[in-house]
């Protein structure tokens, strides 16, 4: 059904009912690209809940627009913040982490996962638990528990559709086809900011100078990930759970111009490629919308205007952060789980300046030795014990720099 006030669908236009969408990580780069495609296509989303960390101004701006139901900020000291930025809306207000898993709970269509890190986790799994489809961007859940999730879908009988640009691209090459057909799939990376720099240059680099990301304007954490090749590395993983592809048939190309995300080579030789300019709001606007489609505004890709399109191979002696990304997915689900949460860590680091930018890199392949040899770890089973060896990782990543610096 199409809102009170809503302009007339044009002729021919089939009325479908309105989604209900949930936005987890409402004020964050997804966030608001998500905010933009549901701006653009008014009447088609109705707003259900939007959380965020602890901004609770940019929020309450946020739930005023969108007409959310309940807006609810993790960090707790902002409840009375968000309280009064909301009086006399009617939008309902709650704060802490708790709340952020019951807005993920509430009844919805969609659930955008657009927090960063592990703390998306349990908000993300309980989204899924209670039915809705799940647009996720955040790549640390499936990186961490990548089985526990899919499984978790799978009983829940709904998909997990990848925001991520790279597997959305993918996800659209595919076209459904089963994965025996599928030869490799090909993830492409941009190189980041110090793709043609020396590894003593690298070493020398700053925050702000990892911060300059070529070709997206993404938040810091998946920016700095953008420059180690982590990035890649998290998403070669997440590729494994969201597709089931072996690791083997998983491969990484550097791609400097970020046109084409990602390739599905078939069996028969055929190659399929998903591309596009760089541009978020796409990938997202496909997971919003799907199974159906809809029309999008926005750039469109010129390929005279671009004339040609360069490919490498990554450079593993460079960029080590993918070698290990790569080795861990190969040693097992624990494994990538202290990755991710060593990477978290590591990265806040170099960010504060307490490391430098190689040594993420090395201080993240250190916790892995280092839990692999305190403990036997096993893959996760559940999402508690995803967050619990997440904890442990990031406890032994934080030991390991406290004891270099
Ligand atoms: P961001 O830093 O811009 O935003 C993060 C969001 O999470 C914010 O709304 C913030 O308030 C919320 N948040 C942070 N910590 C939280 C906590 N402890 N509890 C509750 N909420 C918390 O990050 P982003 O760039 O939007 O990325 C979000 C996720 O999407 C990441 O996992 C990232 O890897 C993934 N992703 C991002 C892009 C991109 O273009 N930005 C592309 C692909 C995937
Ligand atoms: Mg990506």
């Amino acid at each position: 059904m199409v809102s009170a006030g809503a302009k007339p669908l044009p002729s021919g236009a089939t009325e479908v009912a309105q989604r209900r969408v949930t936005l987890l990580g409402a004020t964050g780069s997804i966030g608001t690209s998500a905010l933009s495609v549901i701006a653009e296509r008014q009447g088609e989303f109705a707003v259900e809940a939007v959380t965020a960390h602890a901004n609770a101004d940019k929020l309450a701006t946020i739930a005023r627009a969108t007409g959310a139901r309940l807006a609810v900020v993790a960090d707790p000291d902002r409840y009375g913040e968000l309280k009064s930025a909301l009086a006399g809306s009617g939008i309902a207000v709650a704060a802490g982490p708790a709340a952020v898993i019951e807005a993920a709970e509430r009844p919805a269509d969609t659930v955008v996962a657009a927090i960063v890190g592990a703390a998306g986790m349990a908000p993300t799994y309980a989204a899924i638990r209670a039915g809705a489809q799940v647009a996720i961007a955040n790549k640390e859940c499936l990186v961490s528990a990548g089985a526990v999730f899919m499984r978790a879908a799978a009983e829940a009988g709904v998909p997990i559709l990848p925001v991520d640009s790279e597997h959305n691209a993918v996800f659209q090459a595919l076209g459904g086809r089963p994965m025996d057909e599928v030869e490799r799939i090909i993830l492409t990376a941009s190189g980041g900011p110090f793709r043609e720099w020396p590894s003593e240059r690298m070493a020398k680099a700053t925050a702000a100078e990892a911060l300059k990301h070529p070709n997206w304007s993404m938040g810091p954490k998946i920016t700095v990930d953008s420059a180690t090749l982590m990035n890649k590395g998290l998403e070669v993983i997440e590729a494994h759970h969201l597709f089931g592809a072996p690791p083997q048939k998983l491969e990484v190309l550097v791609h400097p111009q970020s046109v084409v995300h990602g390739l599905v080579a078939f069996t028969d030789g055929a190659m399929m490629a998903g591309m596009s300019v760089p541009d978020m709001r796409m990938p997202i606007a496909h997971c919003l919308s799907w199974p159906q489609a809809s029309a999008l505004a926005g750039r469109r890709l010129d390929l005279a205007e671009l004339g040609s399109l360069t490919f490498e191979r990554p450079d593993l002696e460079r960029f080590p952060a993918l070698r290990i990304a790569l080795a861990a997915l190969d040693a097992g689900g624990w494994a990538t789980n202290v990755l991710s949460a060593a990477n978290e860590i590591a990265v806040e680091a170099f960010l504060a300046g307490r490391i430098g930018f190689l040594e993420i890199a090395r201080m993240v392949e250190q916790t892995i030795e280092r839990v692999a040899a305190d403990s036997a770890p096993q893959t996760p089973a559940t999402v508690d014990d995803a967050i619990a060896l997440d904890r442990e990782g990031r406890l032994r990543a934080a030991e390991l720099i406290a004891a270099r610096a």
